[in-house]
């Protein structure tokens, strides 16, 4: 069985969390392909070129826990806006999604551009104040000292560059349907999520 569901939106809207709740639900293997430009920025702050990075990309790469970083976030989006360094990356991306028993990618152009083809498509926002709030929590718990102003001019930075950049803007597919996560809880988020995905599963839609 091939089924690709794909979920595209901004940085911090919650689709990490409503993709992994997805793939749990439906059995789908998960790729949070946000992973693969973090691990060629972290490659690229360490002085290597990014786009000999992207081409040498390794499983391996991905399991780093120094990917969650603001830094590594920020060298992600600068060093997604440049094509090759996105055409290196996409065969894996293509090979993942139509493997068999199902999969679900969250990234930012994974309905438009990935998988245009994919069954599944949603695309899960929320302003960049809430979103700002929710990474500033994470990034507290988890240690760093940041502020919130701080965490909400980057948010809005990275918006800038993911959305109006040449190659892949983010932007949502025609055909995905809309989440706005802004006023609603996480178990809702998920339970809208799955519920679109079972219509689509189901040919309802
Ligand atoms: O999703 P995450 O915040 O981990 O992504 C880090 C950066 O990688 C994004 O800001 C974006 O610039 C880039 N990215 C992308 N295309 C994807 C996934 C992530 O350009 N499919």
């Amino acid at each position: 069985m091939i089924f690709t569901v794909a979920i595209d939106g901004p940085a911090a809207a919650g689709k990490g969390t409503v993709s992994r709740a997805v793939a749990d639900h439906f059995g789908f293997r998960h790729l949070d392909t946000g992973l693969l430009y973090r691990a060629v920025g972290a490659r690229m702050l360490a002085g290597e070129d990014a786009v000999a990075a992207a081409e040498a990309l390794s499983p391996d790469d991905l399991r780093s826990p120094d990917l969650r970083t603001q830094d590594v976030a920020a060298a992600a989006s600068r060093v997604a806006v440049v094509p090759e360094v996105r055409a290196a990356l996409v065969a894996f991306q293509r090979g993942f999604a139509r493997s068999e028993g199902g999969a679900v990618l969250d990234g930012r152009d994974i309905g438009t551009v990935i998988c245009p083809e994919a069954e599944a498509k949603l695309y899960v926002t929320a302003s960049p104040e809430i979103r700002a709030e929710r990474r500033f929590a994470e990034l507290v718990a988890r240690g760093a000292e940041v502020t919130l102003a701080g965490v909400l001019e980057d948010v809005l930075a990275r918006d800038a560059r993911d959305m109006g950049r040449a190659e892949a803007p983010l932007r949502a597919a025609g055909d995905a349907t809309l989440i706005d996560t802004s006023d609603m809880a996480v178990e809702d988020a998920v339970a809208a999520a799955i519920a679109a995905v079972e219509v689509r599963r189901s040919g309802r839609g």
